[in-house]
């Protein structure tokens, strides 16, 4: 199958789970996921219409996206891998918003380094809501205490759109649906504990479980696979 015709089955998924779940189809985002494909591979997508990417690896995102762009093409990214103070710079020049804000000094450099540059991105938190995932805000205060710095007007240069998770890589559909309804929950408890940010986003769902995250109520689902198909970690 080609990456258009992907893309097509892949849309026509989430504008029927969308639909089931009495959601606004147009309410779901997708983020295709191009992380070890090459800028040929999302130059097919965008013939396809898709215009937002995800990349987890800053440098191979850099690389891959200036090329894309080079040539005249308008593409959106998000970085949604765990990201190192020092790959900060890199990574808010080329992306539109962190999915993987994970710790109070990632936002202080990442305000840092776009104050140097006069952009602003957006960030979503990435929390841990399953067992297997190792990235993520850990508790419910230490994402009170990042919520708290934003609501306090420390970061003029980054704007927190709402959450992100990955559930557990696991069969057992009920502790999938339970980390995502986890990240529901939260997001609805941070949206009235903290009314002067918009968090409506969560970023929940990859190729193999986008269609609970839906019923959960993603606003974004990030699908690599079923999109560009498998990865060849050996490149
Ligand atoms: C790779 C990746 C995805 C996409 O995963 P697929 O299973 O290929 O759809 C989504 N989110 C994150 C954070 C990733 O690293």
């Amino acid at each position: 199958m080609s990456v258009k015709e992907n893309i097509e089955r892949v849309r026509a998924s989430i504008a029927e789970a969308a639909s089931k779940a009495g959601r606004n189809p147009g309410d779901v985002r997708l983020v295709a996921v191009s992380k070890f494909h090459p800028a040929s591979a999302v130059l097919e997508a965008v013939a396809a219409g898709q215009t937002l990417f995800g990349e987890n690896r800053v440098q191979e995102a850099a690389a891959k996206f200036d090329e894309v762009r080079a040539g005249g093409v308008d593409a959106d990214l998000h970085i949604i891998g765990s990201l190192q103070r020092n790959k900060v710079k890199e990574a808010v020049r080329v992306a539109s918003c962190i999915e993987s804000l994970d710790r109070i000094e990632l936002a202080d450099e990442m305000e840092k380094q776009c104050a140097k540059i006069g952009k602003t991105v957006d960030a979503l938190l990435e929390v841990h809501t399953g067992e297997e995932s190792k990235s993520g805000f850990r508790s419910e205060d230490e994402v009170r205490g990042m919520l708290s710095a934003f609501a306090s007007g420390r970061y003029p240069h980054v704007v927190p759109r709402g959450f992100m998770t990955m559930a557990p890589n696991t069969d057992d559909e009920g502790l999938v649906r339970a980390s995502f309804s986890c990240l529901r929950l939260l997001r609805d408890r941070m949206a009235s504990e903290f009314p002067s940010l918009s968090l409506e986003e969560l970023s929940m769902g990859m190729s193999g479980d986008y269609g609970i995250a839906i019923e959960e109520g993603a606003t974004i689902v990030r699908i690599g696979t079923a999109i560009f198909g498998e990865r060849d970690y050996s490149k």
